[in-house]
């Protein structure tokens, strides 16, 4: 039996990223980045008007004996065109946030700085004094023409899409989503929608397991339930082989019917088959022809927590990411975990914010088919191996799987 560290290292040893794609710029969003992005143009293109007001030569803002200077206005310019001619000395013209500063001026003064008759008055006073530069937002502020504005690897989030707007990518170079097949095994599993029966359970792990990778980030492909043949495995992994990673359930600990392992070994190479933790200890890595394949143990909640440890990283990595681990906060164990266990043990918890430290209240019964033990955690509070106690109120470290919204 090999480390959880151990395990994990094995693995993403064996997991390259995914080839490039271009990818509509709508589309982009949760991809990461495959190209650098450098800005092709200054942003914004133009010096631009911060404010409603008058373009002016600041000079003329001085005020002669007392009195605020009157400019004679020539025109205007609205966001969107240019200006059809030069301010000069003793002028003024209209100008929109976000025009361009006509040439001649060199600074705009806001409109609630001015006085006028009326809005379209030839005459405009200046009711304060401006300096060079004064609400103009210089060409190339923001971006300059040449310049790397995002990296290589960096992912696509809202913030990203508005940047490769503005830069003109229309389409945008991502590592290209993995697609990632699903399959439960087991005689005793049947379908969502089909009746209970005598000694059978409906397939709880390839609905968890098909929402939990979607949300990490890759394409689900539920390819339904092998049963407990070698023909049936066989049947299913040549489906499976389609896809770029291969995620089972069950069938990989000693019973006689766990026959994961079997094909493996006739259609490719494990790696491992044990992991020293719980739940979850009966995980597989290794592959089937060049297909990786992860085989998570049976037990629900092993099979979602071995996915968060495991399956989602190896994603993450897939899909081009640098940063693959949830991060992992120092917590007081309210209630303390009450069973030792010599095997890493990681225990389903709520995490809160209190009192300015982080409070941990474990879920429940810890029971590897205990499904209900995962509703209302956003945590893993990490109990090391060797037996160690955790007592009430004692701190231990935690992964947070969700920081909850206040
Ligand atoms: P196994 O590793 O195949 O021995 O399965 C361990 C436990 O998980 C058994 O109680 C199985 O019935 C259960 N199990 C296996 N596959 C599934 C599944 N797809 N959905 C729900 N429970 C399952
Ligand atoms: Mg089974």
């Amino acid at each position: 039996m090999i480390s959880v560290e151990e395990a994990l290292e094995r693995i993403l040893a064996e997991i390259m990223p995914l080839d490039m794609v271009q990818v509509p710029l709508a589309e982009s969003l949760g991809h990461v980045l495959a190209q650098e992005v450098i800005a092709q143009e200054d942003m914004p293109p133009f010096a631009n008007s911060a404010m409603d007001g008058f373009a002016l030569l600041s000079k003329d803002s001085q005020s002669r004996g007392g009195q605020p200077p009157r400019l004679r206005v020539t025109g205007g310019v609205a966001a969107g065109y240019v200006a059809d001619h030069a301010v000069t000395g003793g002028t003024a013209m209209r100008i929109m946030t976000g025009a361009p500063v006509p040439p001649g001026a060199d600074s705009v003064i806001q409109v609630e700085l001015t006085r006028s008759d009326d809005p379209q008055s030839e005459w405009v006073e200046i009711l304060e004094e401006v300096a060079p530069g004064n609400n103009i937002r210089p060409a190339g502020e923001d971006m300059q023409r040449g310049q790397t504005i995002l990296a290589r690897g960096s992912e696509i989030g809202p913030w990203e899409i508005g940047i490769l707007a503005t830069l003109g990518w229309a389409t945008v170079p991502v590592i290209r989503r993995p697609h990632v097949a699903i399959l439960g095994t087991g005689d005793e599993v049947i379908d969502v929608d089909e009746p209970l029966q005598p000694g059978k359970i409906r397939n709880s792990n390839s609905y968890l397991l098909e929402a939990a990778v979607r949300r990490a980030g890759a394409v689900p492909h539920r390819l339904g339930v092998a049963r407990d043949t070698v023909e049936s495995l066989r049947e299913k992994f040549t489906e499976a082989m389609q896809s770029d990673l291969i995620i089972t359930s069950g069938g990989v600990s000693v019973g006689d019917f766990d026959l994961v392992k079997n094909i493996m070994t006739e259609q490719g190479t494990i790696n491992f088959w044990r992991i020293n933790m719980r739940p979850g200890k009966p995980v597989a890595f290794g592959h089937i022809g060049k297909v990786p394949l992860l085989g998570l143990p049976g037990n629900p909640v092993s099979a979602a927590v071995t996915f968060e440890l495991f399956g989602r990283p190896v994603i993450r990595k897939m899909s081009g990411h640098t940063r693959l681990l949830r991060p992992q906060i120092e917590v007081v164990v309210e209630d303390g975990v009450s069973d030792r266990a010599m095997r890493r043990h990681y225990v389903r918890a709520r995490v809160e914010w209190r009192d300015g430290r982080y409070f941990a209240h474990t879920t429940g019964n810890q029971g590897s088919n205990i499904m209900t033990s995962l509703l209302n955690a956003n945590a893993l509070v990490i109990v090391p191996e060797g037996g160690v106690e955790v007592h009430p109120e004692d701190t231990a470290k935690a992964m947070m799987l969700e920081w909850p919204e206040v």
